[in-house]
């Protein structure tokens, strides 16, 4: 099982803190998504899941590993972010490719594990071209792509359709939600945006003001929120 745990997680930039003992369990093949205000540390909260930002205090276990002290790439989880990141200087198939590079994967499954990538994200003829000859919607998939490949125990995803015009955003997110459909994965998930946690969704976790105001799936949030934070952010009844 490749269950995360977060135990009093903290963490302060100097003198400021900006997340406050933060702890919850996530189970393997959730689809979790961190929902709150700009600024209130969901960003945070995932790199540090993902090994881009130090814990101040406490632990992070992944599939009963202790992983917060690890680098990045042992930490088995793919990051999946706001504006891809992707080399530009790179072919999709070389994005796709690199992570793979890096950890000494044999070429010959580098490439089957690419095809398979591109063609259940149905990219397979960008594969040549360079980050600046796509769409914004293609680049999201390279990025998708380049986090599937890696097989990892958690994709973690920052906004991921931030960036995509409205029809677009739809169209994504519900292939994500076919995509977590299809390979049971984890999914850790950072937006603003209620109608997306309410779709994605099997647990919401509300963040705001440095903690975890609820979790629950997104009935249990929008129909009974805890606070009234929690039922002015998703829009409750009154
Ligand atoms: P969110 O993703 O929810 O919008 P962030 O996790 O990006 O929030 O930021 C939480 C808080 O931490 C904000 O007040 C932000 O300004 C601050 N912060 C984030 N990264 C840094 C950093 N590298 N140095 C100092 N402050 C930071
Ligand atoms: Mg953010």
């Amino acid at each position: 099982m490749s269950d995360i745990v977060l135990k009093e997680v903290s963490k302060s930039f100097g003198a400021v803190s900006v997340l406050d003992k933060v702890s919850m369990h996530i189970q393997s093949g959730e689809f979790i998504v961190f929902l709150g205000p700009s600024g209130c540390g969901k960003s945070t909260l995932l790199r540090m899941i993902a090994g881009l930002e130090d814990v101040t205090e406490g632990e992070i276990h992944l599939g009963g590993r202790r992983v917060d002290q690890l680098p990045p790439n042992e930490r088995g989880v793919a990051m999946v972010f706001q504006n891809y990141a992707l080399y530009p200087h790179m072919t999709v198939r070389d994005n796709m490719s690199f992570g793979l590079q890096n950890v000494g994967t044999p070429k010959p499954e580098i490439i089957r594990r690419v095809d398979d990538a591109a063609r259940m994200l149905e990219i397979t003829q960008l594969l040549e071209r360079k980050p600046a000859q796509l769409s914004g919607g293609q680049r999201q998939r390279v990025a998708i792509g380049r986090a599937i490949v890696r097989d990892p125990k958690a994709f973690l995803l920052d906004e991921p359709l931030s960036n995509l015009d409205a029809g677009l955003r739809v169209r994504t997110r519900l292939e994500l939600a076919q995509l977590h459909n299809r390979i049971k994965a984890t999914m850790i998930f950072v937006t603003h945006d209620q109608t997306e946690a309410m779709t994605l969704a099997t647990r919401i976790v509300v963040m705001n003001n440095r903690r975890i105001e609820q979790i629950g799936t997104p009935m249990e949030i929008y129909s009974r929120p805890a606070t009234r934070f929690v039922a002015s952010f998703v829009g409750s009844p009154a």
